[in-house]
C-alpha cells in the first residue's frame, strides 16, 4: 500500500526540479530587476559623495538600510512564494485525495501566511549579504586608491548583483517554497506522519544529501545529515516524498 503511492507519487508529484524549471526564469527575473534598481540607486548615492565620506560610510560600518528599500521586491517576491507554496500545496492534497483534512481554500491561507513571513526574512537576509558585499567593494576601492566613478562602476557590476546570486536565491527560495507546501499541507492533512528524502536528479555527488536518499523519518524530525527537509544547501534540487499513516 505505501510502495504503491510512493511510485504513484514521483510519476504525479511536481517535484522540486520540475518547480525550479517552471518558475526559475521568472522568480530570477524578479530578483535581477531588483539588484538593477537597488545598484543604481546606491552607485548614484556613493559615486556622488568623496572619498572621506566612504571612509566614514565603513567606519560607521554602514550601508543605510534606506537605499535597499523597494517595495515592489517585497511584492513581486511574496507573490512567486505564495504562487509556488499553493501549486505544490494544492497537488499534494489532490494526491492524497477525500481523506484529507484540509481544504483547498485552508491550503491557500498557509500560503499567504507562509510567503508573508518569509519574504520579510528573506529580504533581511539578502539585505544584510549585499550590505557586506558593498562594504568589501567599497573599502577595496578606497584601499586601492581608485576614483569615485571607478567605485561607482565597481558596486554596478559586483557580485552582490550578478546573475548568479541570483539564480541561487531563485532556485533556494523555489525549493523553500515547494517543499513547505507539500509539508504544511501533508500535516493538515491528518494522512501522514512520516516523509522520505529523495535526492535530485543532478545531485548523485553531493554528500550531504546522499546521505538522506531514501530515508524515511516522522514528520518533524532530522533527517542523517542533520536537515528537517529540503533544500540542504544553496542549489539542493531534493524533495520529499509522503508516507500515508498506516
Ligand atoms: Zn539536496
Amino acid at each position: 500500500m505505501i510502495l504503491k503511492f510512493l511510485l504513484k507519487s514521483i510519476e504525479e508529484k511536481t517535484d522540486s526540479n520540475d518547480a525550479v524549471d517552471e518558475y526559475g526564469k521568472e522568480f530570477k527575473k524578479v530578483v535581477m530587476s531588483y539588484f538593477k534598481r537597488i545598484s543604481k540607486k546606491i552607485a548614484k548615492k556613493y559615486g556622488k559623495v568623496t572619498k572621506v565620506d566612504l571612509l566614514l560610510l565603513l567606519s560607521k560600518n554602514n550601508i543605510d538600510d534606506e537605499s535597499l528599500l523597494d517595495e515592489t521586491f517585497v511584492e513581486e517576491i511574496t507573490y512567486q512564494i505564495n504562487m509556488i507554496f499553493e501549486v505544490s500545496g494544492h497537488k499534494a492534497l489532490k494526491q492524497l485525495g477525500t481523506k484529507a483534512e484540509v481544504s483547498t481554500k485552508e491550503v491557500s491561507k498557509l500560503a499567504l501566511q507562509y510567503a508573508t513571513d518569509h519574504a520579510a526574512g528573506l529580504i533581511t537576509m539578502i539585505d544584510e549579504t549585499t550590505r557586506n558585499l558593498l562594504r568589501t567593494e567599497i573599502a577595496n576601492g578606497v584601499e586601492l586608491g581608485l576614483t569615485t566613478d571607478e567605485i561607482k562602476y565597481n558596486i554596478m557590476n559586483s557580485s552582490s548583483f550578478s546573475e548568479a546570486r541570483a539564480d541561487r536565491i531563485a532556485r533556494t527560495e523555489i525549493v523553500n517554497a515547494h517543499i513547505q507546501g507539500n509539508m504544511q499541507t501533508w500535516d493538515k492533512s491528518g494522512l501522514v506522519d512520516k516523509v522520505e528524502w529523495y535526492t535530485g536528479r543532478d545531485e548523485r555527488t553531493c554528500s550531504i544529501c546522499n546521505s538522506n536518499h531514501k530515508h524515511v523519518v516522522k514528520v518533524g524530525n532530522a533527517f542523517p545529515s542533520g536537515s528537517f527537509h529540503p533544500p540542504a544547501h544553496p542549489h539542493c534540487r531534493c524533495d520529499l516524498l509522503p508516507v500515508l499513516n498506516s
